[in-house]
């Protein structure tokens, strides 16, 4: 053997990363399981058996195929690669560059070598020289680029379909009684059954653990999903549980797909004319469009991004959040309830529901950042850490999003069937039934009105104040709502 390429658990690929110029006879691959992923936090189950189970089966059919393959269990990677080369002779170690600040550093601190990280569709260096250049960092104008420079759903030099965006289309409420095609379930084998026992999970079929099953998933949305995604993108309902979204961002995040792949597919399935555009572009926009962006704002804002506070939010983090039965808003219950059940509900309820409320309640950003991180299967650091710090609470002070993404009860009522056998109204913002997410909005909206005002983008909802002659109320009710979710009361 002449060099170590150890393989993070994100980077289960074949054609990517340091595996793609592999040599069978001359490189020892090494993956390992770090005491830190199974006793260092509070992981959901389900994301610790997806892990695991994953990078275990990736193992094998590496070593099917001829690899020589050592699977470590170690206290930390570190510990792990001392280990190894201990007993290889300390042969020199490779590896594509990790994909959170941490890793990075503990690795090149270690002495690995880097290798570009591929598991993205824009480089770093390419990404960091667009931002440079913009005064507002927005999506928007990054995806634009990317629909050129990718070549994908362009006509020459205009977009497919004479638009960029169909995202007004996208905004259907949840039709009554929705059904959809059925939800692919994922066999387990003894692999899966092993890693289950180890850590004390009861398995589902909600998640595959292999590369065959994340190409059935993707198939799956190609075949049965991808037409309807865009219209209903942004709806809730309890009648069906993921609606018409991909499932795709776990295998996305630890590698068992390539964003390419998942490109090619649809824009296959586009070009064969079996997908309207609205749902075409919908579904492109967020791999080469949002998925890029926020990987490439994660490296591009830099280590110290995941600590900004600036709307000095110190609540601690409400009981709600780990305990369904510790509130009555029917459309919060819901959400951490398929939290608990399946580790994933889609961006609207991570957006519009769980971030809004700790935005709207003045959660702690890091507390509110740390269970998220904690709770759903697709939870890498690049991605959670610009979602919610930037997206979801507004702690950057707007670097990322121009206005924060709050909102009263109103939005989500249209949005959703949550509210019709809620405890609480929607339409009041004040009195013993008021809607909390109603009341919040405006007592939130009133607390920071200085700083809104000065953003032409929140004057015109802060202007909105000045109709509330029930302000005073408002404000007391606001302070009893906050007292009843610490409670466990509301
Ligand atoms: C507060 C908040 C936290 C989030 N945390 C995560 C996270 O930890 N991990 C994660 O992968 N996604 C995260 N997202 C983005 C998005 O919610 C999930 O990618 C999506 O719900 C995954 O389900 P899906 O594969 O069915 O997605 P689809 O709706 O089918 O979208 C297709 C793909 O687009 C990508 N994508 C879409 N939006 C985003 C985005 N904002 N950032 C990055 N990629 C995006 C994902 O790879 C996703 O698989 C977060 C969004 C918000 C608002
Ligand atoms: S009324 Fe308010 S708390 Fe109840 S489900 Fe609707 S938005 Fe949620």
């Amino acid at each position: 053997m002449k060099r170590i390429i150890y393989l993070p658990f994100d980077h289960l690929h074949r054609d990517f990363g340091a595996l793609k110029n592999a040599d069978i006879k001359s490189d020892l691959i090494v993956l390992i399981e770090s005491s830190r992923i199974t006793t260092g936090r509070n992981w959901h189950k389900e994301r610790l058996f997806f892990l695991i189970s994953s990078a275990r089966h990736f193992a094998k059919s590496l070593e099917q195929e001829g690899f020589k393959v050592e699977y470590v269990k170690a206290k930390s990677i570190v510990e792990g690669l001392k280990s190894i080369q201990a007993k290889h002779k300390n042969l020199p170690i490779i590896c594509a560059e990790p994909s959170s600040f941490r890793q990075y550093q503990a690795l090149h601190e270690y002495g690995v070598e880097f290798i570009d990280n591929d598991f993205f569709l824009t480089p770093r260096p390419l990404f960091k020289a667009w931002a440079e250049t913009q005064k507002n960092y927005l999506m928007e104008s990054f995806y634009r680029k990317q629909r050129v420079r990718l070549n994908i759903l362009m006509d020459g030099a205009e977009p497919a379909g004479g638009a960029w965006n169909f995202d007004k289309e996208n905004r259907l409420p949840p039709p009554k009684k929705y059904e959809g095609p059925k939800y692919l379930e994922h066999k387990r084998d003894e692999i899966d059954a092993q890693v289950a026992s180890e850590i004390g999970h009861v398995m589902t079929t909600t998640w595959a653990t292999s590369r065959q099953g994340a190409l059935a998933q993707l198939r799956n949305f190609i075949d049965n999903h991808f037409g309807e995604f865009g219209p209903l993108e942004d709806a809730m309902t309890t009648d069906n549980w993921a609606l018409h979204h991909s499932l795709l961002s776990p295998y996305l995040n630890n590698g068992l797909l390539h964003a390419s792949e998942v490109i090619e597919a649809a824009v296959k399935a586009f070009n064969s004319g079996r997908v309207p555009i609205e749902s075409a572009e919908g579904f492109i926009r967020q791999i080469i469009g949002w998925r890029e962006y926020v990987n490439g704002m994660y490296w591009f804002l830099g280590p110290d991004y995941r600590n900004n506070n600036q709307l000095n939010a110190n609540r601690k983090l409400l009981p709600l959040f780990s305990d369904p039965a510790a509130t009555q808003m029917n459309c919060i219950k819901e959400t951490v309830t398929d939290i608990q059940n399946r580790a994933w509900v889609h961006h609207i309820p991570r957006l519009m529901l769980l971030s809004n409320l700790a935005l709207v309640t003045g959660t702690n950003p890091q507390e509110f950042l740390e269970w998220m991180r904690e709770v759903f299967i697709d939870a890498s650091e690049w991605v959670m850490v610009p979602n919610v710090i930037g997206m979801g609470v507004h702690a950057d002070g707007g670097q990322m999003m121009t206005k924060p993404y709050a909102a009263g009860g109103a939005y989500i009522s249209r949005m959703s069937n949550y509210c019709k056998p809620c405890a609480y109204n929607p339409k009041l913002r004040t009195g013993e039934t008021a809607c909390p997410f109603t009341t919040l909005y405006w007592d939130f909206l009133d607390q920071h009105k200085e700083t809104f005002a000065k953003n032409h983008r929140m004057s015109q909802q802060v202007f909105g104040l000045n109709r509330l002659s029930d302000l005073p109320e408002l404000k007391l009710r606001a302070q009893e709502v906050l007292k009843g979710l610490e409670a466990g009361t509301i």
